[in-house]
């Protein structure tokens, strides 16, 4: 028999977790079969017993389920406890644990455009919320030298810095000051949602001021180029857009889900194809 896999989300049609993760089992030769269900908030405590009836070895959880599934669960990884979000279940022999590899899974493709010791860069973070909250631990886990963040709402960007369980250097800057210090950072994370799709001739700064090797990154996919990264290109920045985060949160839910690490090339080029890239 398959063993069963999903994501919970609403909604949750347009996801890509399906193909990417179906093509992924069928490379690693495993029998398994990666479904979507929409569940709406009020139905979500069903839905985690229905987890637990039926079997299901792992769920991927998108909005907006990911901080109320917590109390559900049995075990959070310290990660996830800490952001305070779970995008991935693992069913451990009847057991739900909780991640988050929205982080680690972001760090990993920066790893692939960073040049030199990314403990050594000083960040900034446009954006203070789940996905921002999840990069800011991650990379403050990673001991950064400092990661300021800047974000229309202030208070947002506090509560974040402030409730982070690792001490490190870290300012708040208003959108404003954010563009007029942009030469000083090393990488610059754009976490927003502003440019995405439709609304792709939106940005959130301008990024006018590039530092020499810096690079300027988006965790928006669709477009596969927003209006900020083509300006920070244009300006000099290296760019990375939001697929890589994508694929590599997929890649380590499968790999916690099975043991194996699966073949990131192969779902790469399944999402491109899906957004017609
Ligand atoms: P969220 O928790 O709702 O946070 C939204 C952020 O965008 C907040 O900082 C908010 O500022 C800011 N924002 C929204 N509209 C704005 C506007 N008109 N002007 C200024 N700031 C605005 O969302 P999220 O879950 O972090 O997701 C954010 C984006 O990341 C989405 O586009 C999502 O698709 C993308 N994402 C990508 C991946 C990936 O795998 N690549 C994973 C997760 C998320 P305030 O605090 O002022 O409201």
């Amino acid at each position: 028999m398959n063993d069963l896999y999903g994501v919970i989300g609403d909604p949750i049609a347009h996801s890509m977790s399906p193909d990417m993760q179906n093509a992924a089992f069928d490379d690693a030769g495993l029998k398994a079969v990666y479904g979507r269900f929409r569940v709406s908030p009020a139905e979500l405590p069903d839905a985690v017993k229905g987890i637990r009836a039926l079997g299901l070895k792992g769920i991927n959880v998108t909005v907006p389920h990911k901080t109320t599934v917590m109390p559900f669960l049995d075990e959070l990884d310290p990660l996830a406890a800490s952001i305070g979000a779970v995008n991935t279940i693992v069913n451990q022999e009847g057991k739900l644990i909780g991640y988050n590899t929205d982080g680690e899974g972001y760090v990993e493709g920066l790893k692939k455009v960073i040049k030199g010791d990314i403990a050594s860069k000083e960040v900034l973070i446009i954006g203070a919320g789940g996905a921002a909250k999840a990069i800011y631990y991650t990379l403050a886990s990673l001991g950064l030298r400092r990661i300021d963040i800047t974000n229309r709402t202030e208070r947002k960007a506090l509560d974040l810095m402030e409730a982070c369980p690792i001490a490190i250097e870290s300012n708040y800057c208003t959108l404003q000051e954010a563009e007029e210090t942009l030469i000083r950072y090393d990488v610059v994370i754009q976490t927003t949602s502003i440019g995405m799709f439709p609304d792709i001739g939106a940005s959130p700064l301008m990024a006018g001021r590039v530092k020499a090797g810096a690079v300027f990154s988006d965790i928006i996919y669709n477009p596969l180029q927003t209006t900020f990264l083509r300006k920070a290109q244009y300006n000099g920045a290296v760019i990375q857009n939001g697929l890589e985060m994508f694929v590599y949160q997929g890649a380590l839910a499968f790999e916690k889900w099975t043991g194996i690490t699966p073949n990131t090339e192969l779902m790469k080029k399944v999402v491109l194809k899906q957004l017609g890239g």
